[in-house]
């Protein structure tokens, strides 16, 4: 059966794409990149697609859709999220995967790029039906993930607790002798099963980070700022966790659920609670007032963390933004118009592939201690964390300084030149 896609939902995904190659060749034309190479970082290595069955609570099966993206892996094994959710096709993973691995390649790890997940609304399903949806995925996943090939992590509405289901099904397929080798198959994991300390906080504590870098730079003070926030999932509460505990202010969350403002300042810790409550709705906290969805971005701030989806900022809103700041949590929340109109009107952006950086590199240090029998204390992660995002954001900026380029562009040039190393040294088979 052939289905139709509806409008918004197809110029969404195909958004996502187009905006990864547009970034792309931008920056590959800056530096007259190798077109071989650019002929081989231009398309994903390899591609599933898998279906299926489900038994639900009621006894009916249903039948899903699984991707897995394998982009590139000339720097090291595949690594990225895994996403549930319904705009998750075959585009949206190519587009994720491929900005996983200019990711991974600026963060200067020993990886690849990788993204999937399942088409799925995970609000209509109940625990016991996630978990068997994951298990029955990961088994279809089979050999094509693997702790030296491919390792996924969490994304959006995936968690801890998936990643350990993704785990013990993955175990459970191999031989005793194989299970205690594999424990770093999937990173991201509660800690109790190989997960490690300060990878639950390492995204917004990564954003938190470069929005400090970057007020530094600039001599801004962050105390009293106001920021708003697109997204109160796990990159959207640690970032805004951490930017009150430096003493901004935040004045407006949006979700899946709608927007809601307070100019006076929304605290932190009670909306946390309150959305444990509801469901993860912010929708009725009685601290801020509800706006309409369409004034969110619009709203006057300092500091403007999209920390949801892609294709958030686009032509149609970013005249209206007051921030001169955008530190993009989620993975490309600005699409290439709306990044122009940003640039034009002096509004600067700290680019997905360093601003969310600090979840994969708190991946590899999970995946590193798993590899090498080692438990790391909180402490130490987070300072490890600091001194690689520091290298990284100071990189950017200089890059940026030193080619006269925005800093997605300064972003994008250092993760292709080192990828262009890899393969000019290696050569190609055969
Ligand atoms: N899903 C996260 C990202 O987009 C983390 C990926 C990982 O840790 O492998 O960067």
């Amino acid at each position: 059966m052939i289905t139709k896609t509806p409008k918004n939902k197809r110029q969404q995904k195909q958004g996502m794409l187009e905006n990864v190659m547009r970034q792309f060749n931008h920056a590959a034309d800056i530096i007259g990149l190798n077109t071989n190479i650019r002929k081989i970082l231009e398309v994903t290595n390899n591609e599933l697609v898998v279906h299926f069955p489900v038994r639900m609570d009621n006894g009916e099966v249903e039948v899903f859709t699984g991707y897995r993206v394998q982009h590139n892996n000339a720097l090291g094994p595949y690594k990225g999220g895994l996403r549930y959710h319904p705009t998750v096709d075959i585009d949206a993973a190519r587009a994720l995967a491929m900005w996983m691995t200019w990711k991974t390649s600026l963060a200067g790890l020993p990886y690849g790029g990788a993204k999937g997940g399942i088409q799925l609304q995970p609000s209509k399903y109940s625990q016991t039906e996630l978990e068997r949806i994951t298990r029955r995925f990961t088994y279809a996943l089979g050999d094509n993930i693997g702790p030296e090939l491919d390792i996924p992590a969490p994304d959006v509405n995936t968690n801890p607790q998936t990643m350990a289901w993704i785990l013990d099904t993955y175990m459970s397929t191999k031989s005793p002798n194989e299970r205690s080798k594999n424990m770093h198959v999937v990173t991201g994991k509660p800690i109790g099963v190989g997960g490690s300390e300060g990878r639950d906080r390492a995204t917004g504590y990564g954003v938190f980070l470069n929005i400090k870098f970057w007020a530094e730079n600039k001599k801004v003070d962050l105390n009293d700022k106001k920021f708003i926030v697109q997204g109160f999932g796990n990159v959207g509460y640690w970032t805004a966790y951490f930017l009150e505990k430096e003493g901004a202010v935040l004045t407006a969350v949006q979700d899946a659920y709608g927007s809601i403002y307070n100019e006076d300042g929304i605290s932190v810790e009670k909306l946390l609670a309150f959305t444990q409550a509801n469901k993860g709705s912010i929708l009725g906290y009685v601290g801020a007032l509800p706006i309409e969805n369409k004034d969110f971005f619009g709203l006057d701030c300092d500091i403007c963390v999209p920390a949801a989806l892609g294709n958030q900022i686009t032509s149609e809103n970013a005249t209206n933004i007051k921030a001169y700041l955008i530190a993009e949590g989620a993975n490309g929340p600005t699409d290439v118009e709306a990044e122009k109109i940003l640039l034009a009107k002096g509004i600067d952006i700290i680019p997905d592939i360093l601003c969310n950086s600090g979840g994969v590199i708190g991946s590899y240090f999970e995946w590193l201690q798993n590899r090498n029998g080692e438990i790391w204390h909180l402490e130490e992660v987070m300072e490890k964390l600091e001194r690689k995002l520091r290298g990284s954001f100071s990189k950017v900026l200089k890059v940026s300084k030193e080619r006269e380029v925005d800093m997605r562009s300064a972003a994008f040039i250092i993760a292709i030149e080192r990828l262009e190393q890899a393969y000019e040294q290696r050569g190609i088979f055969p």
